[in-house]
């Protein structure tokens, strides 16, 4: 089957060739219907050769939608033929975080060597899919798995983050979304559909400005150095109640630390150079710093259903899998719309 990989290190993915996984017993395979590409992988092949934590060459792409092709032993769950899109973090799937359906902070993964599809594993760049166990796949019946799959982290990600900060948006609090991309522009929607505070988002390209406006952004403002003074006069000085930072670099983490408000909370989500340095001083009092890591699989469902109902709508640009390398190159160069999904 055909498949995008990343070769070594500091080459550019290329398309190659590589066996159809098959399912061994507790294990699935899908045909791949949608993949969606993260900016995350962009950090991947940025990395340097010395320390790379992952084996190469590595098959990209951790958001995948998919149908049930073959079934391994003991697998009952779910039946061939299904439309389901993957919960990416996998975990131990046994210790307290796991129970409570927050792979994503599985204590355990990375000693017992289990990795996402796409960050680690085989992922979803490709024309099959092999799925460690049934527990991670969530179906989605008749929905689009083109426009459902950047559910999985594009949507996933800011949801988790926007529940965690959701005793801070109460009625007329002010939320501040900076990089309207992929993420920043589903976390726009959910915190439209999920609370009542001020949102206001910042991007550098005029093109993601706009998407933050359809996407129902209050205010838009570009980011840059005057954004924070903006901000404060927005707010009558108090600043913002919610940072959600979908950029992470120190010009971002620096304006978050310049619009945090009293008992704020400041959440980075942008995996890049930035810091936010919490002491007495540099921030107001109150501010509560988190840097988070996906999400967890009831809040997927929880996603998806919001979805369904229509809260939530993710802007795609389509491509095939030939393509998989260009997609890399126009995302790095900021010319992707929303988020880029291959149909295989
Ligand atoms: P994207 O490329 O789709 O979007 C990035 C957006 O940020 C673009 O609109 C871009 O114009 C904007 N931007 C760039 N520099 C900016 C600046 N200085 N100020 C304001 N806006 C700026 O990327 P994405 O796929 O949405 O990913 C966003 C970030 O989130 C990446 O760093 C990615 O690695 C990270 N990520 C983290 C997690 C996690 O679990 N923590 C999960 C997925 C992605
Ligand atoms: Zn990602």
């Amino acid at each position: 089957m055909r498949a995008v990989q990343y070769t070594n290190v500091g080459d550019p993915p290329r398309v190659t060739d590589v066996p159809v996984p098959e399912p061994g017993p507790g294990q699935l395979v899908l045909r791949v219907t949608a993949a969606g590409v993260c900016h995350s992988d962009l950090a991947v092949m940025s990395w340097p050769a010395d320390g790379f934590p992952y084996p190469l060459p590595l098959t990209l792409g951790h958001e995948a939608a998919g149908r049930v092709e073959a079934l391994g032993d003991g697998v009952h769950g779910v039946s061939e033929g299904e439309s389901v899109v993957v919960y990416g973090p996998w975990g131990c799937g046994l210790c307290r975080n796991c129970s409570r359906g927050m792979e994503n902070y599985c204590p355990h993964a990375g000693r017992l060597g289990i990795r996402p599809p796409g960050l680690g594993a085989p992922g979803a760049l490709a024309e099959y899919l092999l799925v460690d166990a049934e527990r991670h796949v969530v179906p989605i019946g008749g929905m689009d798995p083109v426009e459902t799959v950047p559910l999985t982290d594009a949507g996933l990600t800011p949801y988790h983050v926007v529940k965690r900060s959701l005793d801070r948006l109460f009625p007329g609090s002010t939320a501040v979304v900076i990089g309207a991309g992929g993420l920043g522009h589903v976390a726009i929607q959910l915190l439209r559909a999920v609370s009542s505070a001020t949102v206001v988002a910042l991007d550098t390209r005029e093109q993601s400005r706009e998407l933050a406006r359809q996407s129902g952004a209050h205010h838009v403002f570009p980011s840059n150095t005057d954004a924070a003074e903006h901000l404060r006069d927005l707010t009558g000085g108090a600043g913002a109640d919610a940072v959600f930072d979908f950029v992470g670099a120190k010009a971002t983490t620096d304006m978050a630390s310049r619009m945090a408000g009293m008992d704020s909370d400041v959440n980075i989500v942008g995996i890049a150079d930035g810091s936010f340095p919490v002491s007495f001083g540099s921030v107001p009092f109150g501010t509560r710093a988190a840097i988070t890591y996906w999400g967890g699989r009831p809040e997927l469902i929880e996603l998806i259903d919001l979805a369904a109902r229509g809260a939530v709508s993710v802007e795609v640009q389509r491509f095939s899998l030939e393509d998989g390398p260009r997609v890399y190159e126009r995302m790095r160069s900021g010319d992707i719309h929303g988020r880029a999904v291959i149909v295989p």
